[in-house]
C-alpha cells in the first residue's frame, strides 16, 4: 500500500489505491489530506520497500556455511573411498606374481630345443616360414603381466582421485575458516 506524508504533522499515512485523487483524514491530527492522482500513487507504491527482503538475505547467509560443510564432508568421504579403492588395486598389484619373464621363457625354449629331435626342428622351421614369427595367443606370463600393470594403473588412478578430493576438501576448509571467525 502506498504511503503519503501528512502536510500538517508529517505523519506517514497508508492510502488505498481506491482513494486516488480524493481526500483522507490524517489518523494523527484528523485534518483532511489531499491524496495524489492514481499515477503518482502508483509511483509511491513502487518505491516503498517490501518487508520480506531483509529476512530473505538472512536465510541465505545462514545456509551458506552449512552447504560448505556438506561439500567438505562429501569430499572427505570421496577421498577415503578413492584411497580405499586405490589401495586395494595396489595390494592386488603386489600380490600378483608373474610366473616367468621373457628371459626365463627363452631359457625354457632353449632347453626344450636342445633335446628335441631333428625332425621336429625341421617341421617347426617350416611352420615358421609359412606362418611367420607372430604367436596367435600371448604367453600366459604376458597375460598376467598385463593384468598386473592394469592393477597398478587403477591403483594410481585411485590415489590421484583421493589426492584431488583431499585438496578440494582442504580448499573448502581453509576458505570457510577465513570467512567465519570460529570454525
Ligand atoms: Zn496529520
Amino acid at each position: 500500500m502506498p504511503a503519503i506524508r501528512c502536510p500538517h504533522c508529517d505523519t506517514s499515512i497508508d492510502v488505498p489505491i481506491s482513494r486516488a485523487g480524493g481526500e483522507v483524514s490524517c489518523p494523527s491530527c484528523s485534518k483532511a489530506v489531499t491524496v495524489p492522482k492514481l499515477g503518482e500513487l502508483r509511483r509511491l507504491e513502487a518505491s516503498t520497500p517490501t518487508a520480506s527482503t531483509p529476512s530473505q538475505a538472512g536465510v541465505e547467509t545462514a545456509a551458506s556455511p552449512l552447504a560448505k560443510r556438506a561439500g567438505f564432508v562429501a569430499l572427505v568421504a570421496l577421498a577415503a573411498a578413492c584411497l580405499g579403492l586405490g589401495g586395494f588395486c595396489l595390494v592386488r598389484y603386489w600380490a600378483i606374481a608373474i610366473p616367468g619373464t621373457t628371459e626365463s621363457h627363452m631359457e625354457m625354449v632353449e632347453s626344450q630345443y636342445s633335446q628335441a629331435p631333428a625332425s621336429q626342428l625341421v617341421r617347426e622351421w617350416q611352420e615358421l616360414e609359412s606362418f611367420g614369427e607372430d604367436v596367435a595367443f600371448p604367453y600366459p606370463y604376458e597375460t598376467v603381466a598385463a593384468e598386473k600393470a592394469d592393477w597398478l594403473r587403477k591403483g594410481w588412478m585411485g590415489i590421484a582421485g583421493a589426492l584431488v578430493a583431499a585438496l578440494l576438501a582442504g580448499a573448502i576448509a581453509s576458505f570457510s575458516g577465513r570467512s567465519t571467525s570460529h570454525g
